[in-house]
């Protein structure tokens, strides 16, 4: 059988990133073993280790190199004690990442949240709230709202008064698109939808409501339900097990992935991917580990790679339709998790089944366990 090609750019970044995406470089390797897929894997510096190599966080390389490739698995960037006078916007959180989201219009962003009940004690709500485990998917919308809609600005409007204006903004189109996104991803889950506005108080949620119900008639088989964003907020601390996809515009999405977050307890668990257009089969996506450069732990083989090696199965999944493999890497990770392998941040003393490991023999035992 012949393979597919996947042309994939990995930027590893700064920190712990060259660390994790190590792990996941070999997973990938062993996906290749086992599935019809082969990785073109080009390896290129941004963030520091950008300004380091080529004088600037996103070198015009790198961004060249992105461009010729189908997907993006990026690690992290950012070291906070790094030459404080560089200014914030050649700083990488700026220079790089946010760079790249514009360069290639990424607008969905897509976080999953997954708690195995084997590590219930990371999760800081009650075991009887979480019941057998936290499946939820957030479909944040990353390019609108208030965050981009326009005027934008602080003005002073009479002698000691300062006004400040965010708008919120979005269309049609832009909620459409969003709205196929997290439709499609509840057909390769439980099937339902749960989207998210402010319908009561504000034109953008009553829009927003319309377009989401009109859109979920393509998909008679996805459940889909409304729910306002501050019962959402609540919700998903006292029952969270009722949620699959969770549809958001950006700033709701923003706060409430993070809530979401916090429920699985460790960074080192969440992958994410952030995806543009469609062209033919594939879908552009730029795919990284929700957490940032912990520098606190780098280069001590102690960083969990769980994260970094979720989000090339995202990867796999979005950007490459390989729905099996992906799938495979999910499955690896929840052996090895059950076989009681835990790097220090989901480590729980007090479980007789769990043994401390470090990044690199987490990532021998998921490869291991494909
Ligand atoms: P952080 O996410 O790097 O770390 C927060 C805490 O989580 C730390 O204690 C860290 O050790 C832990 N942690 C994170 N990932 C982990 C993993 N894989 N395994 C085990 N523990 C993990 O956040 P921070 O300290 O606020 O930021 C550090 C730098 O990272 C900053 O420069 C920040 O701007 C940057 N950052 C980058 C991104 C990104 O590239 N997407 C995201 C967030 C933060």
């Amino acid at each position: 059988m012949s393979s597919t090609i996947c042309n994939v750019a990995s930027l590893a970044g700064d920190g712990i990133g060259p660390e994790v995406m190590r792990e996941a470089i070999k997973v990938l390797r062993a996906v290749e073993k086992k599935f019809p897929l082969q990785f073109n894997l080009t390896e290129a510096p941004v963030g520091w280790a950008g300004i380091d190599a080529a004088g600037q966080a996103l070198p015009d390389a790198t961004l060249a190199l992105c461009r010729k490739s189908d997907a993006v698995l990026f690690g992290s960037v950012g070291l906070p004690d790094r030459d404080p006078t560089l200014p914030k916007e050649a700083r990488p959180e700026r220079a790089a990442l946010l760079r790249l989201r514009k360069e290639f219009s990424l607008f969905a962003n897509l976080r999953p949240v997954k708690l195995p009940k084997e590590l219930a004690h990371a999760c800081p709500l009650r075991p009887e709230r979480h019941g057998e485990g936290i499946d939820i998917l957030v479909v944040r919308e990353l390019t609108g709202g208030m965050y981009f809609g326009q005027p934008k600005k602080t003005e002073v409007i009479s002698p000691g008064v300062t006004r400040a204006i965010d708008t919120m903004v979005y269309t049609t189109p832009e909620i459409e698109r969003i709205t196929h996104v997290a439709f499609r991803a509840a057909q390769m889950r439980r099937r339902k939808v749960t989207s998210i506005d402010k319908a009561n108080v504000l034109e953008n949620g009553v829009l927003w409501r319309e377009v989401v119900t009109g859109i979920a008639r393509q998909y008679p088989e996805v459940a889909l339900d409304h729910m306002f964003v501050d019962n959402a907020a609540m919700q998903l601390i006292l029952k969270p097990a009722q949620f699959d996809v969770v549809l958001c515009e950006n700033l709701f999405g923003d706060i409430l992935s993070d809530e979401a977050a916090a429920l699985a307890g460790s960074l080192g668990m969440l992958p994410s991917a952030s995806l543009g257009a469609t062209t033919g089969e594939r879908t552009f996506g730029l795919y990284e580990p929700a957490g940032g450069t912990a520098p606190d732990i780098a280069g001590k083989n102690l960083a969990n790679p769980i994260a970094q090696i979720l989000s090339a199965g995202l990867m796999l999944r979005h950007s490459f339709g390989a729905q099996a493999a992906a799938a495979a890497i999910e499955q690896a990770v929840g052996k090895t998790i059950s076989a009681g392998f835990r790097t220090g941040d989901i480590f729980n003393p007090a479980d007789p089944g769990a043994r401390k490991v470090g990044t690199r023999e987490m990532g021998d035992a998921i490869a291991a366990a494909l």
